[in-house]
């Protein structure tokens, strides 16, 4: 399939109406790394860090995943890599840590809830990040913020780790930028401070889009049953477009819906200006983007909503096959 893209995969991003996005990468391995080059990225917009804890058999060392994320941004070469801390819980489980037993997982204790009350490997996360980057930019996201309170307690955790360094006379990174995930719809009615606050948001599609229908993502019964096309999520993502606009923070979206050509260019007529998705999907998503008009797209989609309808889908697939 990569080789089907290559003949845009140096092209940009570029709607026929002569917007361009930012199409990143998402990642969690150091074997994901080799396709930044191949798959025409303009960087990782997501890096799942937790997949090296549930690779071992055992926690791994500062020294070790320091060394990791060094390994990372070398492979990077340059490009931006957005780590985000440990997501664990819920459906992900460390084999060498306590099972706790939850009645519902998905709202339970994960994530920056775990880092927040049990600091003690967030440090070591962020240590180590710190660390690896020195003298270069360095770009941390905290998973399943819920409200401002969380993601300011994970700041200063990393300010703290920035002071530690510093104190011993380490290289710091020249730059730095710490975000939140929106993974939780009270992200997007947040206070205002919160968007001034954090240096960007990355929509967490696929969490933001089961709480928002309160439809587990792991539950075969219900999790095709909501369309992400659905009017009422369309017009909730576009408002956090629109709040993020307003207070001129960056925002992306990196959940699998990302990697959807037809959601993309939806999420391109609403505003969405950077999309991250799995590396195969950049391709597909491009090649569509480079044929079509937002102002028209977002036409279709806002007759839809006039009209009432459930889901754009059909509407904007119309749309799409004569562009094809
Ligand atoms: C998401 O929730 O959309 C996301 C990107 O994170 P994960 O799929 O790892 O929960
Ligand atoms: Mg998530």
């Amino acid at each position: 399939a990569q080789e089907r893209y290559a003949s845009i995969r140096d092209k940009p991003a570029e709607t026929l109406c002569g917007t361009r996005l930012a199409l990143h990468m998402n990642a969690g391995l150091m074997a994901d790394l080799p396709s930044l080059e191949g798959s025409g990225a303009e960087g990782v917009g997501l890096f799942r860090t937790e997949l090296q804890f549930l690779v071992r058999a055992h926690m791994p060392r500062r020294a070790e995943l320091s060394e990791l994320y060094a390994h990372v941004m070398d492979a990077a070469r340059g490009k931006r890599v957005c780590f985000r801390t440990l997501d664990i819980g819920s459906d992900k489980v460390l084999p060498y840590m306590k099972v706790i037993d939850e009645p519902n997982p998905a709202l339970g204790w994960r994530a920056v809830r775990v880092a927040l009350d049990k600091p003690g490997v967030m440090r070591m996360q962020l240590q180590a990040l710190v660390r690896a980057a020195k003298g270069r930019p360095l770009s941390v996201m905290f998973p399943f913020v819920a409200q401002r309170e969380e993601f300011s307690a994970a700041n200063a955790e990393m300010n703290k780790a920035l002071e530690r360094e510093r104190i011993l006379g380490h290289p710091l990174p020249s730059d730095i930028e710490v975000g939140a995930m929106l993974e939780t719809p009270s992200l997007a009615f947040a206070p205002d401070s919160f968007y001034r606050e954090v240096d960007f948001l990355s929509i967490g599609g696929n969490d933001l889009k089961q709480f928002f229908f309160a439809a587990d993502r792991e539950n075969e019964l219900v999790r095709r049953r909501y369309d992400t096309l659905n009017v009422s999520f369309l017009t909730f993502i576009e408002s956090i477009v629109k709040r993020c606009e307003a207070h001129d923070t960056p925002l992306s979206f990196c959940g699998e819906d990302a990697g959807r050509p037809v959601e993309a260019a939806c999420f391109a007529a609403i505003g969405l200006r950077s999309l991250s998705m799995r590396p195969a999907s950049i391709g597909p998503v491009k090649s569509i983007l480079r044929r079509i008009d937002l102002g028209e797209l977002y036409e279709v989609i806002d007759g839809v909503r006039n009209a009432g309808d459930q889901s754009v889908r059909p509407a904007v697939m119309e749309y799409l096959k004569g562009k094809l």
